[in-house]
């Protein structure tokens, strides 16, 4: 199912800071564990398989402007290895780092970029998924010189450094067919003209 996009996680990183409002200096750690959503949530290549845990640990600090609130997510990412597909694991940390402004302290013209607390509310949940797909792997690989598959028949190279093909390319044989039928077809058209 989808989450709600404003709030990933169907809203289990959302931390009540009432306690903290309008007492500069104040401070208090908060941990939670919360289950990875379904895989195409994040859309990037390397994910947390469904399920998988997230482990959040965060601070949160009140300021004279709202909730400074820093820490970690870390959890496991996976997906398939960019030239030959195997499956892939990378050990995340993700840092968390951000000012959450209490509204009135905030023009209204510039509330669209800030982040804002709501309800007295802290909510880690975009941070936590903004920052794995910042760090996740775009192209992951399963070892840095992995040789990946054969272009010509999908081989695993890996399984046989010394596979290749001896025989014409089959596309390059399908594109010379290719050629021929158009002459062909042009003299057809010349003897109507
Ligand atoms: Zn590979
Ligand atoms: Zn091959």
């Amino acid at each position: 199912m989808p989450t709600n996009p404003d709030s990933p996680f169907d809203g289990a990183l959302r931390f009540d800071a009432v306690d903290l409002i309008g007492k500069p200096g104040t401070h208090r750690a908060v941990e939670r564990t919360v289950p990875a959503p379904a895989r195409d949530d994040l859309g990037v290549a390397m994910q947390p398989a469904p399920g998988e845990p997230i482990e959040v640990a965060a601070e949160l600090e009140s300021v004279v402007e709202g909730i400074y609130a820093h820490g970690t997510a870390t959890t496991e990412l996976v997906g398939e290895c960019s030239r030959c597909l195997d499956p892939v694991t990378q050990d995340i940390a993700v840092r968390l780092d951000e000012l959450f402004l209490f509204p009135e302290k905030v023009k209204a013209d510039e509330r669209e970029d800030a982040v804002l607390m709501e309800d007295d509310i802290v909510d880690l949940g975009p941070l936590v998924r903004d920052g794995l797909a910042v760090e996740a792997e775009d192209r992951p690989l399963c070892r840095p010189d992995c040789p990946g598959l054969c272009p010509q028949c999908g081989f695993r190279m890996e399984d046989d450094p010394e596979h290749h093909h001896e025989v014409i390319d089959d596309r390059f044989a399908a594109l010379q067919g290719f050629f021929d039928d158009d002459a062909a077809e042009g003299g057809t058209r010349e003897d109507r003209g």
